[in-house]
């Protein structure tokens, strides 16, 4: 049977496009694309022709059984997503995993992610971290799926668009507390490339302000709670000290 690579392409920098990437791109038989109109922009930048199946949120259930069948038919295929690595909140988890059910052979053909990439720039801990994909829209949910990472220690990694990291900002304050440290990685790879620091707070207000902060994409970083949790066990031993002293 045939081969699934599983390809990273660029999250900005069309230079980031690997060696190995670009010749399993033009060799395989099909590319299964999250949007082929933004994959044939990659492809030719590269010189590459190739045969296009869309593979999406919306078709995977349709479209998974005409990978997996090309496959078992001895047919390469390459799965790549709009940017950055696929199945990092990106489409592909059920393909490859239906693949590997089937005994196929699936290669990953590693590049960029956006939030390995932030991570390795932003200077927070990075011995430790939780990713977190994208938060949910709603302020309630977004609460309450920040309260269960509360005692976390690692780094957390978040996915966010500009035009709402100001709202995910007043929650991560608002849940996780203003003494955590925060980055925000926008435009990674290109451009306008920008890294910021400070409090919850002190970035929505930087959003707030200067429009152009809330443009394109961004990963937020939050500082784990590693200190908090040190501070919390000195507060403990401090009690339990005093209560030694004062009590009979
Ligand atoms: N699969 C991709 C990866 O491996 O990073 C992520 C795809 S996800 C649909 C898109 C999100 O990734 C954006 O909303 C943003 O949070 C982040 N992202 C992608 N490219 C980025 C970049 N150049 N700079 C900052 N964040 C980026």
């Amino acid at each position: 049977s045939g081969l699934l690579y599983v390809v990273a392409t660029p999250i900005g920098n069309l230079a980031d496009l690997t060696e190995r990437a670009r010749r399993i791109l033009s060799e395989v038989d099909l590319i299964a694309a999250e949007d082929t109109r933004e994959t044939l922009r990659l492809l030719n930048h590269c010189g590459i022709s190739a045969s296009l199946i869309a593979y999406h949120d919306h078709n995977e259930t349709a479209t998974a059984p005409r990978l997996l069948a090309a496959l078992e038919e001895g047919r390469d295929v390459a799965l790549v997503s709009d940017a950055g690595t696929p199945l990092i909140s990106d489409p592909g988890y059920s393909l490859v995993a239906a693949a590997r059910e089937r005994g196929l052979t699936v290669v990953p053909v590693p590049g960029a992610s956006a939030a390995i990439c932030a991570l390795s720039a932003a200077g927070l801990p990075s011995d430790r971290f939780l990713f977190l994909g994208f938060p949910p829209r709603t302020r309630s949910q977004r609460q309450s799926w920040l309260e269960a990472v509360i005692a976390e220690p690692g780094t957390l990694i978040l996915y966010e668009s500009g035009k709402r990291a100001g709202e995910t900002l007043a929650d991560i304050g608002a849940v996780l507390g203003e003494n955590r440290r925060v980055v925000l990685a926008r435009e990674l790879t290109k451009r306008f490339e920008t890294f910021l620091f400070g409090s919850p707070h002190e970035l929505a207000q930087r959003l707030e302000t200067d429009p152009e902060q809330r443009l394109g994409e961004l990963v937020i970083l939050v500082e784990g709670r590693r200190e908090a949790v040190e501070g919390d066990r000195a507060e403990q031993e401090r009690v339990l000290r005093i209560l030694g002293e004062t009590l009979p």
